[in-house]
């Protein structure tokens, strides 16, 4: 069968993690109208009669300035070098600029095969896309143009089908259940980052991380004290996630927005992440979510550590709890 590595790349808010959602049919990797949305690589699975396709979501590319994006470049590039084949997204609702120009330039280096996705095509004219297809076309070397709507699914069938004519021939890496490697625990900080990205403005979704301490197993102290065969519908144990995460921010000003008048706007964000997460974790939730100022963490390894250590299966600590900052 065909398998083998798939990079999605592009600028950040092009689309990307929309893309792989839509093509996984489950949600795998965060939305939201901020850029720089996706941190780290997310591996989604797509295995088929055909073979497997492991796509790599990628921070988006653009020019480090902290610790933290050069980390996200680093990725990037060695991304870029491993995958059998590297699919440029780009917005066909934005202009070409500087930005999309670092992109050419950072994919010019790679010697793996290149496609381009005019993503967003539901939102364009038909002759926005010709005008984007005629600048790009010999900007790089593409195998292949396709538009596509990731939102709503247009050619994205179609590109599924182009993508195996790039894989090698090889033998499963995955299993045909696993449609991602990223860690429960991961997912349930990035469930917390996209509600708050869809709650806070200007420089806030830069200045934000989350970071989940603790998941518990909860059980209601009394419904151990029942004799058997004595609990009541009501008394039996409900099946419970005791959760402890907290959103990193630089500056006292940024705890208190996201804090908002009188607690709303945290209370909010933990009501939408606490909803989703009960959805996924098939359990009821207990959320302790908190906020914690630390001055420029974005250029603190410890905390850049522990934050892309949540991504890793690694078990929790004694009672679950894991390093504590
Ligand atoms: P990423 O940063 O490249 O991963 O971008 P996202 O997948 O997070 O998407 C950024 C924004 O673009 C979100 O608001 C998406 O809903 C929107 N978006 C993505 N694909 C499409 C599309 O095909 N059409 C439209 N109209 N919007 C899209
Ligand atoms: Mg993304």
């Amino acid at each position: 069968m065909k398998v083998g590595y798939v990079a999605l790349v592009g600028r950040p808010n092009v689309g990307k993690s929309t893309l792989l959602n839509k093509i996984l049919g489950q949600k795998v990797a965060i939305i939201s109208d901020k850029p720089q949305t996706t941190r780290t690589n997310i591996l989604g699975i797509k295995t088929t009669q055909k073979g497997q396709i492991i796509f790599v979501d990628n921070p988006g590319i653009h020019r480090p300035l902290h610790k933290l994006n050069k980390r996200m470049m680093n990725i990037v590039y060695s991304s870029l070098q491993t995958s059998d084949l590297i699919c440029l997204l780009i917005d066909a609702t934005q202009r070409y600029g500087h930005g999309d120009q670092f992109v050419i330039e950072t994919l010019g280096n790679t010697s793996t095969p290149l496609i381009l996705l005019i993503n967003k095509v539901d939102i364009i004219k038909k002759e926005k896309i010709l005008l984007l297809i005629d600048t790009y076309k010999d900007l790089l070397d593409f195998k292949e143009i396709i538009p596509i709507s990731a939102l709503k699914g247009t050619n994205v069938d179609v590109l599924e089908e182009k993508l195996y004519d790039f894989l090698p021939e090889a033998e499963k890496i995955y299993s045909d259940e696993e449609i991602s490697n990223q860690s429960q625990r991961f997912l349930l900080s990035e469930i917390i980052r996209e509600k708050l990205l869809r709650h806070v403005r200007e420089e806030l979704p830069f200045v934000t991380a989350v970071y989940v301490e603790i998941i518990e197993d909860y059980v209601r102290s009394t419904d151990h004290e029942l004799p058997p065969g004595e609990s009541t519908e009501a008394s039996r144990p409900k099946a419970r996630k005791y959760i402890m995460a907290s959103i990193f921010v630089e500056k006292d000003n940024h705890r208190r927005i996201i804090i908002g008048r009188r607690g709303q706007m945290i209370k909010t964000i933990g009501t939408e992440a606490r909803l989703e997460m009960e959805k996924i974790l098939e359990t009821r939730v207990f959320l302790d979510l908190g906020v914690k100022v630390r001055e420029r963490w974005r250029d603190k390894a410890d905390v850049l550590d522990l934050i892309e250590g949540q991504k890793e299966n690694i078990q929790l600590g004694p009672n679950n709890t894991s390093h504590k900052l």
